[in-house]
């Protein structure tokens, strides 16, 4: 804020204080609220205009002027009320009463009371750096009404069309993460089936491959264990590729038949009862919480009983992150949960994608029942002794032949090394790295290019 907006801030030389009796209404205001308010960037305060004496207003009053977006003709605008045009509160009109309450110094205030908060789970950030208070803010701001709803789709399918139809062109230029990723999603549908549909192998199971882009997943994992693929996708030229891609005899894999919907995933409704598994991966971010509430409760109806959701996403370390170039959210790993929530669905697996860059955000699989279902414990079976493994076997029988070994050897070949060894691999896992093996030091996932909304691992 410029010196001289500061002096317009201030109380005129003839004022007095009984005759004005103006309440402080600056900083109170968040109180009032319950700290419920629009975000206020630092830009906005700096750029602040203040203006007195306007014909009309009351000499104790001045107008301010600024730019800034927020939830208004709500509780949510942090400026009371004020000339708001498309979500942007442009002119209020504020007292000019000096000391604590001037404006200066409200903004100073709720501009620190927003430093403190600012590690609040809920908070997130636009790609342009705006903060948001809460996730109803961020989705009032960007898509409003039915009209602003429709906007975001758009924005969301016009990105995809304007991108290269190909596994690096769908993987924003990570092509080459397709294999890993691959991998890591193989091995947690399979420790799903494990415990979830035991007798998979000998099933023809059927799938649904979610904002399926060119059929990247299809191709490479569902074809394996799926005797039938829904694929939907609302990129045309997306879905042509898939369509050829997936054009051959399926030698050598489960699948004998794929079926192609263009649509997009907020308006798609999944037959009843048809699937075994829907796969969702890197497109729920493009869904508002309120499709994707609606969505999970349609794919439950879509299930078969015993079926269940794969969802696979990048994760946010806390909040969520809007990207406004292709019009979609990367949210934590706390909003998901809150989402499954509300969808009706249970977290029976949880899993963090290896070995990805460094620089990407972090990705997690949940594996997601609609009933809630008690994991099996690994339970020893007393007195079966031919369960024992060969090592503590061979440790034994060294025992019984040489007597108790050595303490100082025992805690360092013993379980000394065995304990740093599987504390460091302890750690590793706990921040989404893969163990660390004797000789090799792995990729780790746990760090992104921005400090603060990055990673969950
Ligand atoms: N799941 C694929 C593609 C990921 S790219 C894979 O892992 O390879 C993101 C995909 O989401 C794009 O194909 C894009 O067209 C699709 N998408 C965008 N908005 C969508 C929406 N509203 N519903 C369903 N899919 C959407």
């Amino acid at each position: 804020m410029s010196s001289q907006a500061l002096m317009w801030c201030m109380p005129p030389a003839n004022y007095r204080k009984k005759r004005y009796k103006v309440r402080d209404k600056g900083p109170s205001h968040l109180q009032r609220y319950g700290g419920r308010t629009a975000p206020i960037p630092d830009s906005f305060i700096q750029n602040a205009t203040c203006r007195s004496g306007r014909p009309g207003y009351p000499a104790h009053m001045f107008e301010f002027f600024l730019q800034f977006p927020v939830f208004c003709g709500t509780d949510l605008c942090p400026f009371g009320k004020g000339l708001v045009q498309n979500g942007v509160f442009l002119r209020g009109l504020r007292n000019r009463v000096g000391g604590p309450s001037c404006f200066a110094q409200a903004l100073c205030d709720k501009k620190k009371q927003l430093c403190e908060g600012s590690t609040r789970m809920e908070e997130g950030l636009d790609s342009d750096g705006n903060t948001f208070s809460t996730r109803e803010v961020m989705w009032e701001i960007y898509t409003g009404d039915e009209k602003g709803r429709d906007e975001w789709y758009t924005k969301g399918v016009n990105y995809w069309s304007a991108v290269e139809a190909s596994v690096d062109g769908v993987l924003g230029g990570y092509g080459k993460i397709s294999g890993r990723d691959v991998l890591d999603s193989n091995k947690f549908l399979m420790d799903c089936f494990k415990t979830l549909i035991p007798d998979a192998r000998d099933q023809q199971l059927t799938a649904l491959d979610c904002g399926a882009g060119v059929g990247r997943v299809t191709k490479n994992l569902l074809v394996h264990h799926f005797y039938e693929v829904d694929l939907v996708e609302p990129v045309q030229q997306f879905l042509d590729v898939a369509r050829q891609e997936l054009h051959f005899d399926f030698v050598g894999t489960k699948l004998k038949n794929v079926n192609f919907y263009h649509n997009s995933l907020q308006d798609f409704v999944p037959p009843e009862g048809r699937y075994d598994v829907i796969w969702i991966q890197w497109c729920i971010g493009h869904l508002t919480d309120a499709d994707v509430v609606e969505f999970f409760c349609r794919a439950k109806l879509g299930l078969k009983p015993g079926g269940f959701i794969v969802l696979k996403e990048n994760i946010a370390k806390s909040g969520f992150v809007l990207d406004k170039e292709d019009a979609s959210v990367t949210r934590s790993d706390e909003y998901f949960r809150d989402l499954f929530q509300q969808g009706g669905l249970h977290v029976y697996k949880h899993r963090t994608q290896t070995a990805f860059p460094r620089e990407l955000f972090a990705v997690h699989m949940y594996c997601l029942t609609t009933e809630f279902k008690k994991k099996k414990k690994k339970t020893k079976k007393a007195g079966k002794k031919g369960n024992t493994p060969g090592v503590i076997k061979r440790k034994k029988r060294r025992e019984e032949q040489q007597g108790p070994p050595d303490p100082l050897s025992r805690s360092l070949w013993g379980w000394g090394w065995g304990a740093a060894f599987s504390k460091e691999n302890e750690g590793a896992l706990r921040n989404g790295r893969q163990p660390v093996q004797a000789t090799e030091r792995p990729v780790t996932l746990s760090a992104c290019s921005e400090s603060a909304w990055g990673t969950g691992g």
